[in-house]
């Protein structure tokens, strides 16, 4: 049975008292914006950048050095003094693990470990420098399977830092995520990120070839 992360997202905010911490793992720009000026009405946020995903390594400087530039607008823009913490770019044990998945299309479990990956990365940091909350943007994605992402966030331990339920796609979230974006004249990623995808968009690219000179 699917469960509604959204409202217990919503029943979470309606307990906080003052402003607590959170980490936020985000994939890029595009995806984080909106999700970002919507959290910081309750939260003290730091930016958690940890996609060993990203393939080629361009490709992952480029969404990083985005993010970066895009915050620091935000941060003008909207008075905050958000930083982005970025995890190493540590490809090889990120495709150790995933590369026995690499068959599986995008949906399927490749993603599901792709996602734990990450999130795991995020938890540790949150942990270990005592934030309050954390959480991941990816749930904002309509490609993104939000009943997954939050499974993983709900087997972590709370002792130390709570896992935030959330599925930021919810309520338009995807579209107010483009349209935020397209305001920041973000540049956005026609693939997901890991060589799998990219190869998947390559396909798509080189179908789409064929259909025009069929025309
Ligand atoms: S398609 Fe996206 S979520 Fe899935 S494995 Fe690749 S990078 Fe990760």
């Amino acid at each position: 049975m699917k469960i509604n992360y959204d409202l217990k997202f919503k029943e979470e905010l309606e307990k906080i008292q003052g402003r607590p911490t959170l980490l936020l793992h985000v994939c890029c720009g595009p995806c984080s914006g909106n999700v970002i000026k919507e959290l910081i009405e309750y939260f003290d946020i730091t930016i958690y950048y940890s996609n060993s995903n990203i393939y080629p390594e361009t490709e992952y400087q480029r969404r990083y050095q985005e993010l970066v530039h895009f915050i620091e607008q935000f941060n003008q823009d909207y008075h905050q003094n958000i930083q982005v913490i970025e995890k190493k770019y540590e490809p090889i044990p990120y495709y150790l693990d995933i590369s026995f998945y690499k068959n599986e299309p995008e949906g399927g479990k490749r993603c599901y470990f792709c996602y734990k990956k990450r999130m795991h990365d995020a938890y540790l940091y949150a942990s270990l420098h005592h934030f309050d909350y954390w959480t991941t943007v990816l749930s904002v994605s309509p490609h993104k399977n939000s009943q997954w992402i939050n499974e993983i966030g709900g087997t972590y331990p709370i002792d130390k830092t709570q896992f935030l339920f959330s599925d930021f796609k919810k309520n338009n979230g995807y579209l107010k995520s483009v349209r935020f974006a397209d305001q920041y004249h973000l540049y956005r990623q026609n693939y997901c990120g890991c060589v799998y995808s990219y190869k998947e968009m390559l396909e798509r690219e080189k179908n789409k070839e064929k259909n025009k000179e069929k025309k």
